[in-house]
């Protein structure tokens, strides 16, 4: 919905009526004109070339402009304190004068007026909905609610020029006279924030939900507890900060930190000032060694453990059957809700492996008082005894869709990550329900897997939910997991730009149709978004690399964004050479690729080892295909010349499920063979494990096959990085000739006994079958 009922364009700068303005107008042209970028250079905005991300519902554009200066007042009752507050800050905060504020009596020429109203039409009765109209003489945000004022407000900073976000102080501004109706698609639009794998700063924190206000998101969804750190303070239990807060690393050194009170009530009241909801996740029963490290008397053993620092699931989780650690948790969520005053108390219920519950006489004798038959209905026992707890303080309990299992306790709130169909469930059982499956809100996941366009693709209502029980779905969030994001240079690389399409997604609903006008707007966003120090990332892979022959074999980037240039340098040579046409694969090693926007290099150069050999573009035959989810570039991948990375999911990885690797080359002629050299990806958390076996044959007429003996298999030590490894076994033989080469590697088979999924298939993944 984008009705535009009148354009104008503001042609030419005559719309500024003294001298004087003209003159600020061209010194600024000059300020800002060193920092480069058309949007910056203008002194309003034409209602022709607004920036609103999410775009609102409704938008009228008219004629003129308003002028903000020393001679406007900012009028607004009482009960607006806040928000009046707010907004005369931010206004301060980039001119050269203070808002007069509250003088209600006097008639003005220029006035900026906030206001409750109770006579909205039936399509805004929403708490978050308002409306905004800008004329030459007043600006006015009306709403049902201070939280829609506050909406309204937001949408007004983007009616800004983007200097303004600059803290550059200017002695007026001038906004485009327009209406605006809007509200919300959804109800709830949050970020996951993960500050336990790493911890982050209360200033990254306040940062973040600054950010969030400005993109109308409305929850921040803060993960405070893991098994790798506690980030609470307790004033009940201090060694959760004495011990559970802070971890050993492998290489001895010690990580870790937590928030004091006083500065969660910091965060609070900083949100709260935004209208911004901070809902706490306090982990249970799983995801609990860090405080079990403190306080091993709650967990089913007893036994001593470490606060974890390795990344994964792990068994230690809290004993169900103890009563005394119902009264831990329950002092704790006593804590949490004194800091915290959302509806919503977040309990995860997630990863909890039901090993130790399954061994425990204590965890064995309660499910027998309670007559319950599994491992599953324990959880669901311990879900619902702490649910009635936060509604006995007034609360509602969320947690992850595994709190489904054995039975969903009365009144829960499912939040669905694997996937939609929990969610879809839950709804169905009339249970409200927040999405953020890993297939499109997974901010930890690389841009090869979601992108930008991914993310704005998402429809939180499951397709074939019933209309009957789409209102259970209040919303969706994305999840910003933080094993592999060390700081917040890398968090906001994660974050942004890509949070900024599920904003708009959960405000102005989905609409993949709108996709290229929500581009072209994001573009006008950095600047600000550099203004305000947010390291962003990309929005898409810069590019995906392709070889293919023609007569001879040629390397080709295919970019995945717009307006990029490349540059790439084989080892061993002296500097880049720009990229135009396709490169001669014509040599073997390390070739890096360059990327430019705008002539700006984005981030560091990409790296891929190239492996030019005999067998390359030879026809492939598999017994068994590679698995859909890991195709690498299909049929050609073993022989296209390009090797992997430590990254599984970096495209380059073809992947097995249970299944060997059997498959023929054909050379298309006799060929002298005298070693292969293939790598294999290992890394347990994933299932993925290296083989140990390796057959090879040999064949003049495809048909019939003569086994090869190998005089070594050498494996090649290879760097272990956080738990990852590309493992290269060089097989080798006495030259032989031969038409067709068929090769074995044999899978590791189930994953071992001491594997948190002992028994499961295991996953070979390969990338290249080198031929010399
Ligand atoms: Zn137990």
């Amino acid at each position: 919905m984008h009705n535009v009922l009148s354009k104008h364009n503001f042609s030419s700068l005559c719309a500024f009526a003294t001298l004087r303005e003209w003159l600020v107008v061209l010194i600024s042209i000059v300020l800002v004109s060193c920092g480069g970028g058309d949007a910056e250079n203008a002194d309003y905005l034409d209602v022709d070339s607004l920036y609103l991300i999410p775009e609102p519902a409704f938008i009228e554009k008219r004629d003129g402009y308003f002028k903000i200066s020393n001679d406007t007042y900012l009028n607004y009752s009482a009960d607006l304190e806040n928000e009046g507050s707010y907004l005369a800050k931010l206004i301060d905060s980039s001119s050269q004068f203070q808002i007069k504020k509250n003088l209600e009596t006097k008639v003005v020429s220029s006035e900026i007026e906030l206001k409750i109203v109770t006579d909205f039409p039936e399509e805004l009765q929403n708490g978050e909905a308002y409306r905004l109209i800008i004329s030459p003489e007043k600006l006015q945000i009306t709403a049902l609610t201070s939280t829609g004022i506050m909406r309204g407000i937001q949408t007004l900073r983007q009616l800004f020029v983007p200097a303004f976000h600059s803290n550059e102080k200017r002695e007026s501004w001038y906004l485009p006279c327009l209406k605006i109706e809007d509200k919300p698609a959804f109800e709830h639009r949050g970020l996951l924030l993960d500050v336990c794998r790493h911890f982050f700063e209360k200033e990254v924190v306040l940062k973040y939900i600054d950010l969030l206000a400005f993109y109308k998101m409305n929850i921040l969804h803060f993960h405070l507890t893991e098994d790798q750190g506690w980030r609470i303070q307790s004033d009940k239990y201090p060694m959760l900060n004495e011990i559970s807060s802070y971890r050993t690393e492998k290489d001895g050194s010690v990580y870790g930190g937590y928030y004091t009170k006083e500065d969660l009530k910091e965060i609070v009241a900083y949100a709260k000032e935004r209208h911004i909801i901070v809902i706490p996740e306090i982990e249970l029963p799983g995801h609990a060694q860090a405080a079990l490290a403190a306080y091993p008397e709650y967990s089913c053993n007893g036994r001593d453990i470490e606060v974890a620092n390795d990344w994964g699931v792990f068994k230690e989780i809290y004993c169900a059957g103890n009563d005394s650690t119902f009264v831990f948790l329950e002092n704790i969520l006593l804590e949490v809700m004194e800091i915290f005053p959302s509806e919503y108390i977040h309990i995860g219920g997630d990863e909890a492996p039901k090993f130790r519950w399954e061994h425990c006489a204590k965890c064995q004798k309660r499910m027998l008082d309670e007559g319950l038959k599994d491992a599953h209905e324990l959880q669901s026992y311990f879900i619902t005894r702490i649910e009635k707890f936060l509604n006995e303080h007034g609360r509602k309990l969320i947690g992850w869709d595994e709190i489904l299992e054995g039975g969903l306790s009365e009144n829960a709130t499912v939040q669905s990550w694997r996937g939609m169909d929990g969610g879809k469930l839950a709804a169905e059982q009339k249970h409200y329900v927040v999405m953020s499956p890993t297939s499109h809100c997974y901010l930890d996941y690389g841009l090869d897997n979601i992108d930008l366009k991914k993310i704005y693709s998402f429809n939180p209502i499951p397709e074939n939910l019933a209309k009957e029980y789409h209102k259970y779905i209040l919303g969706a969030e994305c999840n910003m997991w933080t094993e592999h994001v060390p700081d917040e240079k890398d968090l906001d690389s994660k974050v942004f730009p890509r949070m900024i399409a599920l904003a708009e997604v959960l405000w102005s609903g989905p609409d993949t149709a709108r996709y290229e006008d929500f581009y072209t707007r994001l573009q006008k966003h950095y600047v600000i978004l550099d203004f305000r120090n947010v390291q962003y990332g990309m929005e898409d892979v810069a590019f995906t690399l392709e070889t293919y022959f023609e007569d001879e074999a040629y390397i080709k980037l295919n970019p995945g964004m717009r307006n990029l240039s490349f540059q790439y340098q084989w080892e061993n040579t002296l500097n880049p050479t720009p990229y135009s046409d396709p490169i001669l694969f014509n040599q073997s090693g390390q070739l890096e690729i360059f990327t430019f926007k705008n002539d700006k290099q984005l981030g560091e150069p990409q790296s891929f080892i190239m492996k030019n050999h005999k067998a390359m573009f030879s026809p492939v035959a598999y017994k068994n295909r590679w698995n859909d989810y890991y195709p690498a570039a299909g049929e050609f991948a073993l022989v296209d010349g390009i090797t992997g990375s430590l990254n599984f999911r970096d495209g380059n990885w073809q992947g097995f499920w249970g299944d060997n690797l059997e498959v023929t080359l054909d050379f298309g002629g006799k060929k002298s063979v005298s070693s292969i050299t293939m790598h294999f990806l290992e890394y347990s958390n994933a299932w993925i494990m290296k083989p140990n076996q390796f057959q090879i044959y040999v064949s003049d007429d495809n048909q019939k096959f003569n086994p090869v003996e190998l005089i070594k298999i050498i494996p090649v030590n290879s760097n272990v990085v956080d738990g990852v490894s590309v493992n290269p076994f060089i097989l080798k033989f006495e030259k032989l000739e031969t038409f067709f080469l068929k090769v074995v590697a044999v899978n590791y088979g189930k994953m071992p006994a001491n594997h948190d999924a002992a028994g499961q298939d295991s996953w070979l993944f390969i990338d290249e079958i080198i031929v010399e």
